[in-house]
């Protein structure tokens, strides 16, 4: 996987491509605040959004409001869509008057969604049947990278789109990341992010074991995150309370990534193990825990928050509420 250098400053960032025009669909909690780094970096932004509310408020900031997609692709140079799933994106490209029928040949298309690794090869295929550039640019990173402009974008496309899209990518994100052909970067963000779901249990399990066992948990965590059980969201993220500063657990477990996100995303991984025979079984495991999460109330709780569910031995809220703070 090949890594284009971070660019750090958002002065520096607008000084490295020349005011153009661009289409963003999906105004939400993650595309409104891409949009708004494109505009502060001098673009025009065509902005589209089935929310009037959401559509006023990026007038407010800038943008110009469109009333459809071909409007917002009129006269732009790329369309970024930000959608919640593959059957959002779908639309938005195959529909009639949707991007692949209205957008000018030779625009780039550019999806960040997080989406289901076959319709993002169906409507990467579709789009340049028609003549256009399309790339899979989904993002790691929630909304507070995305409101200063640090996303990461993992990006499945050919070399040419990619070094044509990176310096847009970089008014909205810290790193860029190139996966391989168009569909790599959903398959990649999807893989590892199964990881991260797998990983973020694990962590959670070893320091409830170590609880139960009566062990001095900061003890325990220095030496496993200096050891061969350590893994990034313990080391990292930690699951529990008081052991690491910044992270969600030292504040109430507000997200960050949320419970709904992790369970997506896992959900996203089996569809594809199941596309192609893969037998993820921890996965598999991961999502059936994590989807009780969600059930239990905590869709919203941040993904970390999880460790109150796993109590050692037993599924249950009733953690002694000195190990949680
Ligand atoms: P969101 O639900 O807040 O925003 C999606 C927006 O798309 C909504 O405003 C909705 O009205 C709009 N939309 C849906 N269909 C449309 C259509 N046909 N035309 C125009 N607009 C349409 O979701 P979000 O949190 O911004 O997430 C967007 C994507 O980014 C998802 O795929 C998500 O998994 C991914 N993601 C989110 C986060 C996060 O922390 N929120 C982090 C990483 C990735």
């Amino acid at each position: 996987m090949a890594h284009r250098p971070s660019v750090s400053d958002t002065t520096q960032k607008s000084e490295n491509v020349m005011s153009t025009t661009v289409g963003f669909i999906g105004l939400g909690n993650m595309g409104m605040p891409m949009a708004e780094q494109l505009i502060r970096a001098g673009h025009t932004v065509q902005a589209l959004d089935l929310s009037k509310a959401l559509q006023e408020k990026a007038g407010e900031l800038g943008a110009t409001v469109v009333g459809s997609i071909a409007e917002a692709a009129d006269g732009a140079d790329m369309v970024i869509t930000m959608l919640p799933a593959g059957q959002h994106v779908r639309s938005v490209y195959l529909d009639e008057g949707g991007l692949v029928e209205t957008a000018a040949p030779g625009t780039l298309l550019i999806d960040s969604s997080t989406i289901d690794v076959d319709t993002s090869r169906e409507v990467g295929a579709a789009s340049v049947a028609r003549g256009l550039e399309m790339i899979d640019a989904p993002v790691t990173g929630g909304v507070m990278a995305a409101r200063i402009g640090k996303l990461n974008f993992i990006v499945g496309g050919t070399e040419a789109s990619f070094a044509r899209a990176a310096p847009y990518l970089e008014i909205m994100g810290g790193n860029l990341l190139y996966a391989g052909e168009q569909g790599s970067g959903i398959g990649v963000k999807i893989c590892n992010n199964m990881s991260l779901g797998i990983s973020m249990i694990a962590a959670a399990e070893t320091l409830m074991l170590a609880k139960r066992l009566g062990l001095d948990l900061k003890r325990t965590y220095e030496i496993v995150t200096n050891a061969s059980g350590q893994n990034w969201a313990l080391s990292n993220y930690c699951p529990l309370p008081g052991l690491l500063d910044g992270v969600p657990s030292t504040n109430g477990y507000i997200p960050g990534f949320s419970g709904a996100m992790m369970r997506k995303d896992l959900r996203l991984s089996q569809d594809a193990a199941l596309s192609v025979n893969a037998t993820t079984p921890l996965a598999a495991h991961a999502l059936a825990i994590f989807s009780h999460f969600c059930d239990s109330g905590h869709a919203e709780t941040d993904y970390s928050g999880i460790s109150k569910l796993i109590g050692g031995d037993a599924w249950d809220y009733e953690v002694d509420p000195s190990v949680l703070g």
